[in-house]
């Protein structure tokens, strides 16, 4: 058996159900992920896994789950590998709950360890209801302390919607401290919508590219050297049906409103394990139909 595992990390679907004939910024989610299922198709390496790093669903219900597991079941049938879900804050996790575990509606964290292909995948609920950012809570670290005494073959990979880096994760010294000097290789998250590789306590970690769009806060910039449009989204708003010429939002309340570049880019990484070591490939994923924006 070859020592090498391969897989794929893609994240922040924000799939919406197809009976609401809703859009996100102008863009179909839903189309956009699909682009990726026909790029999975031909790839030219078979992943033993897929992790999708949260944001499966943006602000909706069991009807927008219905549609993710639904579609993500057909990918585990079609690529015969298992897809590890991790929630972020876009999801919601009573419904998450009820649609995909069958269990009551439960606002319980949803973290766990699985190891598939001698790789142990820890997967971190960072979200914290009703904010944009994250953490990781107590009970998850001293769960994670928990499981890290014991060093695994080929190494550990965390997922986490939050990448611990800027205000992202709120107690990302507490969470680097605990994972120094095990046998994390690398840490995996999204939330960001653009592709970003740091190190952190001296581990890899990456974010990925939202499947759905790109995204890039402008700092000092002219909204006016915007490609797309410059939208306005409020920190932690539900985000409306956009007015697609202008792809203005309006916040919904007086919080504070950030201005964002959004782009086409979308993509995703391949991801090998080799002698205890992550190397991360990103893969961009370009569409024909550019008219989605
Ligand atoms: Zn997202």
């Amino acid at each position: 058996m070859s020592n090498e595992v391969t897989f794929i990390h893609l994240s922040d679907p924000h799939l919406i159900a197809p009976s609401k004939q809703a859009s996100l910024y102008g863009v179909n989610t839903n189309e956009k992920l699909s682009l990726f299922k026909e790029v999975f198709s031909s790839l030219p390496f078979k992943p033993a896994f897929f992790i999708m790093s949260g944001d499966l669903i943006h602000d909706g219900d069991e009807a927008d789950y219905q549609y993710v597991k639904e579609f993500i079941r057909n990918c585990e049938k079609q690529f015969q590998a298992p897809f590890l879900l991790t929630l972020g804050n876009h999801d919601r996790r009573k419904a998450f709950r009820s649609v995909f575990l069958n269990e009551s509606k439960s606002e319980a964290p949803y973290y766990y360890s699985k190891t598939v292909g001698g790789v142990r995948v820890i997967v971190l609920d960072t979200k914290i209801p009703n904010e944009v950012n994250g953490e990781v809570s107590i009970d998850q670290l001293n769960w994670l302390a928990d499981i890290l005494k014991v060093d695994t073959e080929k190494g550990t990979i965390i997922a986490m919607h939050h990448p611990p880096i800027d205000d992202h994760l709120r107690n990302k010294a507490a969470f680097g401290n605990m994972i120094e000097g095990t046998d994390v290789i690398g840490i995996l998250a999204g939330h960001t919508h653009n592709n970003c590789l740091f190190q952190f306590h001296s581990i890899p970690c990456t974010t990925v590219f939202s499947t759905a769009y790109g995204m890039e806060e402008l700092k000092n910039t002219e909204s006016s050297q915007n490609e797309y449009g410059t939208v306005k989204d409020r920190v932690g708003s539900s985000v409306e049906q956009t007015t697609s010429e202008t792809n203005t939002i309006i916040a919904s309340d007086n919080k504070e409103t950030f201005d964002i570049k959004m782009t086409q880019t979308t993509g995703f990484h391949k991801v090998e394990v080799k002698q205890r070591q992550m190397i991360v490939y990103p893969q961009i994923v370009t569409t024909e139909n550019s008219t989605i924006f």
